[in-house]
């Protein structure tokens, strides 16, 4: 039977998703910028889904701008806020353990003249709050730290720093702006912007069973942000281009259902999470668990096995019907190690034995059933066919 387990890098459109975008297509067919019936009506569809994905949040719907995923969201806050208030400050603090989407933008930025921290993280995955408060300059306008991370799980916190920020702000530079990329997070754990202290915060529609090319920035009333796409007067003259209805459209119903279903869905997730963790436990030595256990979204585990190849393995699996991966989707087939392992000090050994798991609302007990024996099986068998070693074989790592 196939298994799905690599839900962080996508999921699979739910059904009542893709029954509110079809319309859209075709009989909808209108630009929401039209002012004849038929625009109107994709306009009011575009509307009613802003007032679902701010719903996920608790964020007022003027806040929402529609974007065309996770990354543009990410590169949109970050260099968005960065331009804006250059004349305030030019530093950005950012962690060790982010997406590329903003560790890319970061390094963008510096190129541009910009100074970026990024703060270390321990082997729970955590940035401390003593390093964010170090780490704080009279120039620094921008802080983007994760909500979680998408290798392993472990959830930031956020709302500690935002506290951070908002005497920051008092004491340090009244520019000072917050972004967290809520990518993973959104829909797996309850978020409620107004306890958070945060400015901007990205989220993405394919995480959450909606469709790939759609995703949103919030971004907190008064916060400027400079372009990056330029055109039309489109989403509050904030990204130009004609709007995705259909996208936005499915993203919106994804949002509702996320944001209805949460409780039930994320305690279904961790059951069935803790039961591949521990079943493959029971089967399998020397397998540990990266990152706080007691600290990460219910649906991700990232688990390192000991004297095992995480490419080969995940191939493996692959030939028995089990998808995982062995990083982010963006980093896999790099071949570079996880960068995210890397920085909470794993070592290489560690590293390179890492695969991650990840689960969706839809995922069943039979699915995680079939996993467990068959990732232990594999890892046994990987075991026995190549002996325990430090360092990859020197003509695999050629091949
Ligand atoms: N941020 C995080 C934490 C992610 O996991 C991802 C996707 O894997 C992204 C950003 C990028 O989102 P998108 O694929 O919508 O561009």
């Amino acid at each position: 039977m196939p298994v799905y387990l690599d839900n962080s890098a996508t999921t699979a459109v739910a059904p009542e998703v893709l029954d509110a975008m079809y319309p859209f297509f075709i009989e909808e067919m209108g630009n929401a910028q039209s002012v004849h019936t038929f625009g109107q009506r994709a306009k009011s569809a575009v509307e009613n889904a802003r007032r679902l994905v701010a719903g996920l949040i608790g964020a007022s719907p003027a806040e929402i701008v529609f974007v065309s995923g996770g990354t543009e969201a990410d590169n949109l806050a970050i260099t968005g806020v960065a331009r804006a208030y250059a004349a305030y400050g030019r530093h950005i603090i950012t962690s060790a353990v982010e997406h590329p989407a903003v560790l890319s933008t970061c390094s963008s930025l510096e190129s541009e003249g910009f100074e970026v921290t990024y703060l270390p993280v321990g082997r729970a995955g955590v940035v401390r709050s003593e390093d964010i408060r170090a780490a704080l300059k009279d120039t620094t306008v921008l802080i983007s730290l994760m909500y979680a991370n998408n290798e392993t799980g472990v959830v930031q916190p956020i709302a500690e720093a935002g506290a951070i920020v908002q005497e920051a702000r008092r004491t340090v530079n009244p520019h000072l702006y917050f972004h967290t990329d809520a990518v993973q997070a959104a829909g797996k754990i309850n978020i409620s912007l107004s306890e958070l202290g945060v400015d901007l915060l990205s989220i993405s529609a394919h995480k959450i069973h909606g469709p790939k090319g759609i995703g949103a920035l919030y971004v907190k009333k008064g916060t400027r942000l400079a372009k990056l796409i330029h055109g039309g007067h489109h989403e509050r003259d904030r990204r130009a281009g004609t709007e995705n209805v259909p996208a936005i459209a499915g993203f919106g119903k994804a949002c509702e259902i996320a944001r209805v279903s949460l409780n039930e869905h994320s305690a279904r997730m961790n059951f069935l999470r803790d039961r591949l963790e521990s079943g493959i436990a029971a089967r399998v030595e020397d397998v540990g668990i990266n990152g706080d256990p007691a600290l990460r979204l219910p649906n991700i585990s990232s688990m390192s096995f000991g004297g095992v190849d995480g490419e080969s393995l995940l191939i493996a699996l692959d030939l028995k019907g089990v998808a995982v991966s062995t990083g982010s989707a963006c980093s896999s087939g790099s071949l570079e190690p996880s960068h995210v392992l890397t920085a909470m000090g794993l070592s290489r050994e560690e590293v390179r034995g890492s695969i991650r798991f990840s689960l969706s609302s839809f995922t069943t007990q039979d699915e995680i059933d079939y996993a467990i024996q068959t990732v232990s099986e594999t890892v046994e068998h990987l075991r026995r066919m190549t002996p325990l070693e430090s360092e990859p074989h020197p003509a695999a790592t050629r091949a």
